[in-house]
């Protein structure tokens, strides 16, 4: 999302009345910390879509391909031929107004477009002026309008603030889908390569790795066996996770969110960071005290500066500090993965820490389970 929120005392003064202008003579404003950033054209092109570029909702130039009009144009047609209930929809809304507050987003954000019957005239709008007499002939009157830079815009918003879960859709009487509307009109967003990174970059992950996160499949196994060792510290039970086993009994497939919504995966102990190092098995003895000090610090000091764990110190420097125990901040030159920097900066702590980590009794080192 855009980087500036709604303050609390700002969001409980939403005001749910009309405004004092027509819909269609509200000019779009898209505000920050309600749009979502624009889709990563690297994630666009992984997709298969077209139009990959940089471009920036807030920016007046969104660098549409030169005949984009005419691409949403042919796009709402061949919908209109291809979808009847589509068509349908476009058709026979009486505006009973019986979904306008049903929509979370309205109750959330007071904004009229956000109703869904609002939604869908925004698409509703164009069709008539492009796709029927009536409103090629009354224009306005009819609730038709051209399609435009402006009404673009409009609709690359507010389909993005629905989430297309059919609630206004029980209450329509001639159950209208607004969500099916939604989905049209974001299909032909992306027919000219609009779209928002909250959904290009995901499904691109689902696309690459199998899962939304982009968690590849050795960090996966990696974050398992953390887990196998942990539920093993807590209960004393070992087990055997499986992975892609023939002739297994039983397909569990967990969805990637479980993963992204599980505390355990973020939220790591300090004196437990070491065992989510893969090539610990490496070490034994006092080499696996002085991992965990290490990893322990690392740990700490990575949340406090709230930086991926990497750029304060890479594994392959932790191992190699674990193995080789260096006394003098000299001896640190020969550590693979210590730059000359991370050596000004922290060379003299680190010593220290390796230094106290020695000097734990025995029957306080960690043990690597085999
Ligand atoms: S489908 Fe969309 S418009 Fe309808 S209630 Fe859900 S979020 Fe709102
Ligand atoms: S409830 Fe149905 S018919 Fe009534 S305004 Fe909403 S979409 Fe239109």
């Amino acid at each position: 999302m855009a980087e500036e929120f709604p303050k609390p005392e700002e969001l409980i003064q939403i005001d749910h009345r009309a405004p004092n202008t027509d819909w269609m003579e509200t000019p779009i404003n898209i505000r920050k910390g309600m749009y979502c950033y624009a889709s990563n054209p690297k994630s666009v092109e992984y997709l298969g879509l077209p139009h990959a570029r940089q471009w920036n909702p807030v920016e007046d130039d969104w660098k549409l391909p030169e005949n984009w009009q005419e691409i949403i144009h042919q796009g709402f047609k061949e919908r209109l031929e291809r979808f009847r209930s589509f068509k349908v929809f476009m058709d026979i809304c009486v505006r009973c107004g019986a979904c306008a507050d049903k929509c979370h987003y309205f109750i959330g954000t007071g904004d009229p477009k956000n109703m869904p019957v609002l939604r869908a005239e925004l698409l509703r709008s164009v069709y008539r002026n492009d796709f029927t007499r009536v409103g090629k002939i009354l224009g306005k009157i009819n609730g038709a309008r051209p399609m435009s830079l402006d009404v673009l815009k409009e609709w690359w918003y507010y389909m993005f603030q629905c989430s297309e879960c059919r609630r206004c859709s029980v209450f329509c009487p001639y159950g209208i889908d607004t969500a099916e509307i939604t989905i049209m009109g974001r299909e032909l967003l992306n027919l000219i390569g609009l779209n928002i990174d909250w959904i290009a970059t995901p499904v691109a992950n689902c696309y690459r790795t199998g899962n939304h996160l982009g968690i590849q499949p050795h960090a996966f196994v990696d974050m398992l066996d953390f887990f196998v060792d942990d539920v093993e510290e807590l209960t004393g039970v070992r087990m055997e996770p499986q992975f892609n086993k023939k002739g297994a009994d039983i397909l569990f497939i967990t969805p990637s969110g479980d993963v992204f919504a599980d505390p355990g995966t973020y939220v790591i102990p300090p004196e437990h960071a070491w065992l989510r190092i893969r090539a610990r098995k490496y070490l034994q003895g006092n080499q696996l005290v002085v991992l965990q000090a290490l990893a322990g610090w690392r740990e700490t000091e990575a949340r406090r500066a709230d930086k991926p764990k990497g750029w304060i110190l890479k594994n392959e420097a932790l191992i190699e500090l674990s193995r080789q125990q260096p006394k003098k901040p000299e001896r640190l030159k020969q550590i693979r993965g210590l730059t000359p920097g991370i050596i000004q900066r922290r060379g003299n702590h680190l010593i220290n820490l390796i230094e106290k980590a020695l000097e734990l009794p025995e029957e306080q080192w960690p043990m690597e389970k085999k």
